[in-house]
């Protein structure tokens, strides 16, 4: 049985980065279909809040504690979780596992030229990772075109970086159509491997104030950010009444 902590009603997997990806690394190893969502209080409430995202969620084989509210409730809530395992870390992570074993990958999503840019990146970063296919995200979901393209080429491992909750949706309706591969939506992480938006420097991840860096350099962000406080009250309110719902 997997190890999990319950938060708001998602079970997040209670493992570090490193026992995770070792988890992973098994599951390509068998070439186990797999669906990984790296969630954090956004998506938690997104899940509460939406029906059709919360169906799809369920499918989900993990759910990581993407973002410091996630951690902070598991331990207020008595559960820790031993530390935050993020899209961007696991995507790395991941980029590593696949060239030390020569898989392969596929990337959807971004604009053309972040996708462009990434490619060359991880190329250069992962020499012998296989680009199995690349496709912006900005397509037609009726059209057949990316589904089709992964069926003959049976890649190992699926990005989409299509922001929330459309990677998950996409991941949702399309994974059944496929015999292998880990699938896992990365929000902007092809952004910033192909450098065009970056990361909160060490210092401000290590406090733990990535989102207020975030905010600052895109404060059109500010509207997602809402679902912070609302977040951390739902917690509170289930450490008082003990419910795990
Ligand atoms: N994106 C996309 N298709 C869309 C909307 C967004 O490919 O229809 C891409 C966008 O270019 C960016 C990534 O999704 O590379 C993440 O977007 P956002 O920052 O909104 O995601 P989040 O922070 O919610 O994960």
């Amino acid at each position: 049985m997997k190890n999990t902590v319950r938060i708001l009603g998602v079970d997040f997997v209670n493992s570090t980065l490193f026992e995770f990806l070792n988890t992973l690394s098994g599951h390509l190893e068998r070439e186990e279909k797999t669906f990984v969502v790296t969630a954090n209080p956004e998506i938690v409430m997104k899940v509460r809040e939406d029906a059709n995202y919360r169906a799809v969620v369920e499918k989900a084989n993990y759910v990581t504690a993407d973002g410091i509210g996630v951690v902070k409730a598991a331990g207020l809530l008595g559960r820790p979780l031993p530390e935050r395992v993020t899209g961007f870390e696991t995507f790395m992570g991941l980029l590593q596992i696949a060239n030390e074993k020569g898989y392969s990958i596929y990337l959807l999503g971004a604009q053309d030229e972040v996708l462009q840019k990434t490619v060359t990146e991880i190329m250069t970063q992962f020499p012998n990772v296989k680009i199995a296919g690349a496709h912006h995200g900005f397509f037609d979901w009726n059209d057949d075109h990316i589904p089709n393209e992964i069926q003959r080429t049976k890649p190992d491992l699926i990005f989409t970086a299509l922001g929330v909750p459309r990677q998950e949706l996409w991941i949702g309706q399309n994974m059944d159509k496929f015999e292998k591969g880990v699938f896992m939506g990365i929000g902007g992480s092809f952004d910033v491997l192909a450098g065009a938006v970056q990361r909160a420097p060490e210092f401000w991840q290590k406090m733990n104030l990535e989102w207020a860096y975030r905010l600052m350099k895109q404060p059109s962000r500010w509207k997602r950010q809402l679902s912070l406080p609302h977040f951390a009250l739902k917690v509170i309110q289930q450490k008082v009444t003990g419910k795990h719902e």
